[in-house]
């Protein structure tokens, strides 16, 4: 029966089933540009959804969820996997060195700091050694922080210039120290500079630190794999720390630095004070690139605009017969709502349908305006009974729409053949079919 026949359409309209090629497209593109807006560099995010898309493809669709959310959360597990993967902690075997390095106000010194706490307040005897002889005030930065963290520092010479007769002094001062970490905290680079990442291996070179650590801030952009790969070809680097994740970074660093150089994001600077060091989380990291509020929201909003309830009264009324002029224009704005979700929009079958069965142009902004205020312009009796709009009618709604005769003629054609089409029980199944069926 023809009832059964819609309890099976919206039964399909609900869940997909299963993630087709064509399906998942549309959504993939969603996901690309929320990547490269949350910062992702560019053929990063191109890559993760190439990969990730033959992952999923096949993929079994819960009835119960929506299919684009299912799709958004098999990105965000891909992509927290991606994250967290090979998660190590510091290797601080004796003699445990730590180089920290990066851009010029990354947060190094800070970080050295942070890091220096929460090592002592693991039981350790963390050192602090300031290695950069560039920035006036940078050796009298890490004295201050390092008295604020109880954690002894080695403060060279101002005169002093050579990085690694710094680092040897440091070595036979901290055999006095009873340490058992040292941190060094190094000179920033403005940009990428020859002579200082010289410096750097050098500085390496005779270090020859268990740990080297990268201090990125989370708002890097899309320069994030250049500086990665830049410090990681230099010194081959064990790891990551990102910083400022308290600010409104959306994070895509994490993911670009990741990719690049698959090594591991071990902690997150969270804020300025020296106990704002986590540990990292890539779940919420994934959530944060995929700006979860955003699309989630987005899916929820075709959700709530192709609302099953009303969805299922309209057809009932064109089962009905008593479609009318106000169902006409709910339906057209139903539709155009969705205007900016298309690409979800290719997750229901059918919809994609539905819309080419439109006359061209029906759902353009101004047409549809136009389209309302023609309806607008209708009595409560005529949107109800569109057959007694005849001449002077037509007319009077003309005028009051402000559109020409012409326009309201044509609204008026349309709706008639909509309508004769609802009538003919074999074309309204065949339509049924579309909007419910396979895509
Ligand atoms: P360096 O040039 O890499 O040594 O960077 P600094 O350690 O001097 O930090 C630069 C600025 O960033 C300072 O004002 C820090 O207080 C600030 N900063 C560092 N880490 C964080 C963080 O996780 N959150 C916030 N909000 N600020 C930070
Ligand atoms: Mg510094």
């Amino acid at each position: 029966t023809l009832a059964d026949s819609l309890d099976k359409s919206f039964r399909d309209l609900r869940g997909v089933g299963r993630l087709s090629e064509k399906n998942i497209t549309d959504a993939l593109r969603q996901i690309r540009i929320a990547l490269v807006e949350a910062d992702v560099e560019f053929n990063v995010a191109k890559n993760f959804i190439e990969r990730v898309k033959d992952k999923s493809i096949g993929e079994d669709v819960l009835k119960s969820i929506k299919p684009g959310e299912q799709i958004i959360k098999f990105f965000q597990d891909e992509l927290t996997e991606l994250l967290g993967g090979d998660q190590a902690p510091l290797d601080l075997n004796p003699p445990a060195r730590v180089l920290i390095c990066g851009l010029n106000g990354a947060g190094k010194t800070t970080t050295s700091a942070k890091l220096a706490l929460r090592l002592k307040k693991e039981g350790r005897r963390p050192l602090l050694i300031a290695c950069d002889l560039y920035r006036p005030a940078a050796i009298e930065q890490l004295a201050t922080l390092g008295k604020q963290a109880g954690v002894p520092v080695y403060t060279p010479d101002a005169s002093e210039t050579d990085v690694v007769k710094v680092a040897k002094d440091a070595l036979a001062w901290a055999e006095n120290q009873n340490g058992t970490v040292l941190i060094f905290d190094t000179a920033g680079r403005q940009e990428i500079d020859d002579k200082l990442i010289l410096e750097l291996k050098r500085l390496h070179e005779f270090l020859k630190p268990k740990e080297t650590l990268l201090v990125a801030d989370a708002a890097t952009g899309q320069q994030a794999v250049s500086v990665a790969t830049h410090f990681d070809d230099a010194v081959g680097i064990t790891g990551i720390i990102l910083t400022k994740l308290d600010g409104d970074a959306r994070g895509g660093a994490a993911l670009s630095m990741r990719e690049v150089t698959g090594k591991p994001i071990k902690f997150a600077g969270e804020g300025e004070k020296l106990d704002q060091l986590y540990e990292f989380h890539p779940n919420r990291m994934a959530d944060r690139i995929l700006g979860k509020g955003d699309i989630v929201g987005m899916v929820e909003q075709v959700a709530d605009k192709v609302n099953e309830a009303d969805a299922m009264r309209s057809m009932k009324r064109m089962q009905q017969g008593k479609f009318d002029f106000t169902d006409f224009l709910d339906q057209m704005k139903m539709i155009q709502n969705l205007g900016p979700l298309d690409g979800l929009l290719g997750l229901l079958p059918g919809f994609n349908k539905l819309k080419k069965q439109l006359p061209t142009g029906a759902l353009d902004n101004k047409r549809l305006k136009r389209t309302e205020a023609i309806v607008l312009s209708m009595t409560l009796e005529e949107r109800r009974r569109p057959e007694i709009i005849k001449g002077s009618r037509r007319q009077r709604i003309a005028a009051g729409s402000g559109s020409s005769l012409q326009d309201v003629n044509q609204l008026i054609k349309q709706f008639s053949e909509m309508r004769k089409m609802m009538k003919s029980p074999g074309k309204m199944r065949n339509m049924m079919k579309q909007m419910g069926g396979p895509g």
